[in-house]
């Protein structure tokens, strides 16, 4: 027997602060979104840094800035199934090298990398390519990458209750590379480790082993965001 559960928007994930992230963002989905108002908006932005759009090259630039939001801030909608672990499969199921791409809620600038998750199955496994449509939904939406980690390991634990859950994040952040501390080449590093992934040493020594990320403690998500 499978078991299918619509995942239309973000609210559908566990979000520990949902008062952190502002409310009318398109967080909900694109109907959210204004686009004529973002275009209007990107337009008095530049205007006001000084950047003049009147030249046919930049005339359509408030429209491209809106609209490469409106992308960034709006998951598309999937369906969940999950599926009887019918074989009895208890290793780890992992997927490395999943790309995420979001945008810093700090500095609204985005942040690319990849994730490598896994998980320990007990009684559902999950379609292999739902865990990359799980990382690019989450990241739809403005965030840190603390909080986005957290998110992944959230809802699997949530849909799935397997025995255990590893998610590891490696980005580089446009805000750190571009401006700042310019650190160009820098990789930020975030973990969330659940159940005995995170309470077994061979299990969690085995998916740091395979997800190839350098490993900041056992303890939870990393802090090290500028
Ligand atoms: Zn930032």
């Amino acid at each position: 027997m499978t078991r299918t559960v619509p995942v239309s928007a973000p609210e559908a994930f566990h979000d520990p602060d949902p008062h952190a992230r502002p409310a009318a963002m398109g967080i909900g989905g694109q109907s959210a979104i204004d686009l004529p108002a973002a275009e209007q908006a990107a337009a008095d932005l530049l205007h006001a840094l000084g950047v003049r759009t009147e030249g046919e090259s930049l005339r359509d630039t408030p429209g491209r800035m809106a609209r490469a939001y409106q992308e960034l801030l709006s998951p598309r909608p999937f369906t969940l199934t999950t599926f009887p672990n019918s074989e009895h499969y208890d290793e780890l199921v992992m997927v490395r090298d999943i790309p995420v791409r979001s945008l810093c809620e700090h500095h609204f600038l985005p942040f690319t990398g990849v994730a490598h998750v896994g998980y320990l199955p007990d009684d559902r496994i999950l379609g292999l390519s739902k865990l990359a449509r799980v990382v690019s939904h989450v990241a739809a939406r403005p965030q840190v990458q603390e909080r986005l980690t957290k998110q992944i390991a959230d809802w699997l634990a949530e849909k799935l209750a397997p025995r255990g859950v590893g998610v590891v994040v490696e980005a580089e952040h446009s805000c750190m590379v571009l401006r700042g501390a310019r650190a160009s080449g820098s990789t930020t590093v975030t973990s969330t480790l659940l159940g005995c992934l995170r309470d077994d040493a061979r299990s969690r020594q085995e998916f740091f082993a395979l997800s190839r990320a350098a490993h900041r403690g056992r303890s939870g998500t990393g802090q090290l965001n500028p």
